[in-house]
């Protein structure tokens, strides 16, 4: 008897096994359509068997195999695999929730990606008179065809959605035929600047075909995005494909135009989650057919089969989103790793500001470290910085004279300026002077934000939207006042402060329509713009060549944060920001408010010193048993009640006590944030000092959670874990 292992996107740990008498090996990898329940419902084929694990009388056979595309490669099936036992999560969700939306209906798709139709010498000659002015749309067709030349499907479809059926009557009249796609573009590469004795020293290390995980740490400006161009160019003279993931895609429009200009004859395609599904789906397939040779794209598209990588590149890679947060939570940073293991080539993880868990990797040898120290334009300095002690200076709308002077200054010389708040809203809270009530969100432990301009008042954690109230909902009081500072209240008291200044203001409410931001991009670039007003949006690796000032308010709420990650991440944030200024001829400056100017962070930062602080964070990770010398995983519970939450979480700390294993298990907690949207939250700290032990000892604790656990408790499993 034939069985096929089937995995399936519901929330248990195993395969489904069903009757497949005629299948083969060769199903291994595609998907099928089986019957579960009362439903039919599409799985993928992980394994076929001889025996199966349940009593033959319950297995139902497969209901259809899909042949519309083929087999998911076998090293794609594996790293879905990995990702199931590293995270601990169900393997048929892992690998059902890889795949592009369209793969996991149940209806095959049909394939039309890159089909070209031109005009035979027959069609050549028909003249479009012949055909009946009623016909509007096979008249466009042709005329289109005619005036230039052969077109791609999708094109076709723009000029009408029932353009196949016009195409296909055109075959068959022997006017169109359908051609190979033709050569990319016809257009010259442009050429890449000379390398430097740097990046030269960087790249002559790195070896195609073989794997190696690099740390490429370069500062803001270094040209490290050289540094990828020549290894894709490496890869793809190999005939090889390159991977490359970035934090963002939206956010960075430049980088897609750079690959397609650097590389014209080849196919570039990104993948990210803002795509709709017809174009992931077309994108993904292009990629695991070997057509498209360059995949750009955000942590989902680390999953993509690609059959013949060369080299994967991650940009940024001490971005946090890189991790996952739901579902599957896993780093695609570190399943980018195994995947360049897997397919034994280089990986390249690039960063001003390394990630601690790969600067000591890079440390300890088992990375391989490259450095940029320099930034590559000629006169291109880092900029200098100043904290501006705001424990003495006298405030107006929360800037200092200094800043203010300093901004005024670069409106004189026509330069721009950059202020970084990392809170959007006007003010992150609202008062009653009379009562002290304040603004707190009904269904989060969390404030509300006042947002003037829309005069409302918004959770930033739950979305929960409400009219700004008239007079305090406690004691009546008509006086509220706005306490702190976000984007929209440092942008009003810019504009009244220069009043011909052209200020933009950039964070998640201006950028939130995805078309917007290229447009921003644009008058930036252009000059349109004096002041820019951002959140951590404007720290991400974009190229402002008039930028001379960066003011940064605000930072200090996480110098003395309880996160043991804070300080790591305000100073890649902050060097990040800082690095936007002074990226051409015009020399930068770096403002900081602060109270507290002593503190060793700006004292690194202002040394441009990431190494020396890395190293002293280190030290104090190391001394205090923390990442990235010990291994950790987070128990996350939730429920309607804080009692169901604990008492779950107290019985698994209780089973694990009684499996033995060399790991800590800390008490169950609250969640930093212990209430959101309605529901209580709470968690459970496990510790282990390798990998291979807190595995160990995860592969044993799991099974007994899921028998601990009612109905009540939503709970998942975050192996190692960014946020608390
Ligand atoms: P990073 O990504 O390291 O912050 P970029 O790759 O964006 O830096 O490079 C910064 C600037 O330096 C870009 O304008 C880039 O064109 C330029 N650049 C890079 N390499 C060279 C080089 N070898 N010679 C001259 N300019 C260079
Ligand atoms: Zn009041
Ligand atoms: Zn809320």
């Amino acid at each position: 008897m034939t069985i096929a292992r089937v995995a399936l996107d519901v929330p248990v740990a195993c395969l489904f096994d069903y009757a497949a008498p005629s299948l083969g090996r060769e199903c291994i990898g595609k998907r099928v359509l089986v019957p579960f329940g009362k439903r039919q419902i599409v799985g993928m084929v992980m394994e076929i068997a001889n025996q199966p694990s349940i009593s033959p009388q319950r297995i139902k056979p497969v209901s259809f195999v899909f042949q519309d595309i083929p087999a998911i490669p076998a090293k794609t099936l594996a790293l879905f695999r990995f990702c199931s036992d590293y995270y601990h999560h169900p393997l048929g969700q892992v690998v059902m929730n890889a795949l592009p939306s369209r793969l996991r209906r149940n209806k095959p798709i049909t394939q039309n990606a890159n089909r070209w139709f031109d005009l035979t010498e027959t069609g050549r000659r028909v003249d479009l008179s012949t055909i009946p002015a009623i016909n509007v749309l096979r008249r466009k067709l042709l005329e289109r065809l005619k005036t230039e030349g052969a077109l791609e499907i999708h094109e076709a479809r723009k000029i009408a959605a029932s353009a196949q059926k016009s195409l296909n009557e055109f075959t068959e009249l022997g006017w169109v035929q359908e051609i190979a796609p033709p050569a990319i573009s016809e257009s010259r590469a442009i050429p890449a600047p000379e390398l430097n004795a740097e990046q030269e020293q960087v790249l002559r290390p790195i070896r195609m075909g073989e794997f190696a995980c690099w740390l490429l740490f370069g500062v803001t400006g270094s040209g490290k995005t050289e540094i990828y161009m020549s290894l894709i160019s490496q890869a793809l003279v190999k005939g090889k494909q390159a991977l490359f993931l970035v934090p963002e895609i939206n956010l960075s429009p430049q980088l897609e135009a750079l690959l397609k200009m650097r590389f014209p004859q080849c196919r570039v395609v990104c993948l990210h989650s803002g795509l709709n599904e017809g174009a992931r789906l077309e994108n993904w397939l292009l990629a695991q057919s070997g057509q498209a040779q360059i995949i750009l794209g955000t942590r989902l598209a680390v999953f993509t089969p690609i059959p013949n990588l060369g080299v994967i590149i991650v940009d940024e890679e001490h971005d946090a989103s890189f991790k996952q947060q739901e579902g599957l939570r896993y780093s695609a940073r570190d399943v980018a790793v195994y995947s360049a293991k897997q397919a034994n080539v280089p990986v390249i993880l690039g960063s001003a500001t390394p990630s601690l868990e790969s600067y000591q990797h890079a440390l300890s040898g088992r990375y391989n470290m490259a450095i940029l120290s320099r930034r590559a334009p000629e006169n291109a300095a880092l900029p200098p910085l100043r904290c501006i002690d705001i424990r003495r200076a006298k405030l107006n709308e929360g800037l200092s004279e200094t800043l203010i002077a300093a901004l005024k200054e670069r409106l004189q010389r026509r330069e721009q300026s950059l202020i970084f708040i990392n809170r959007r809203g006007y003010a992150p809270v609202l008062m009653c002077c009379a009562c002290a009530w304040i603004s707190g969100c009904s269904r989060c432990s969390s404030r509300l934000v006042l947002h003037l301009r829309e005069k409302q008042l918004r959770c930033h954690h739950c979305g929960h939207e409400e009219c700004v109230p008239s007079a305090c909902p406690n004691c009546g009081n008509v006086d509220l006042i706005p306490l702190g500072q976000g984007t929209q209240r440092v942008e009003s008291a810019l504009s009244d402060l220069f009043p011909s200044a052209r200020i933009l203001r950039i964070d998640r409410d201006t950028t939130r329509r995805k078309a917007m931001w290229p447009g921003m991009l644009k008058s930036i670039q252009e000059q349109q713009v004096d002041i820019l007003v951002g959140t951590q949006i404007l720290s991400k690796g974009h190229d402002f060549p008039n930028l001379s000032l960066v003011g940064i308010l605000n930072a200090d709420s996480s110098l003395y944060s309880t996160d043991f990650r804070a300080s790591e991440r305000l100073f890649a944030q902050l060097m990040q920001v800082a690095g936007r200024a002074g990226r051409a001829d015009i020399p930068g400056e770096v403002l900081i408010q602060t109270q507290f100017s002593d503190h060793p962070l700006f004292e690194a930062l202002r040394r441009n010193d990431y190494s020396a602080f890395a190293e002293t964070l280190l030290a104090e990770r190391r001394h205090a048993g923390l990442p990235p010398f010990m291994h950790q995983a987070l128990l996350r519970a939730e429920a309607t009640r804080s009692s169901t939450v604990m008492n779950f979480l107290a019985d698994a700390a209780k089973v694990a006590s009684r499996v033995d294993h060399e790991v800590t298990v800390y008490d169950p907690v609250p969640a930093h944030m212990p209430r959101l949207a309605g529901r209580e939250r709470g968690q459970l700290l496990v510790q282990g000092a390798s990998r291979k032990k807190l595995q160990a000892f995860l592969n044993d604790w799991y099974p007994k959670l899921t028998e601990k656990a009612g109905k009540k408790v939503r709970w998942a499993l975050d192996v190692d874990p960014l946020d608390f």
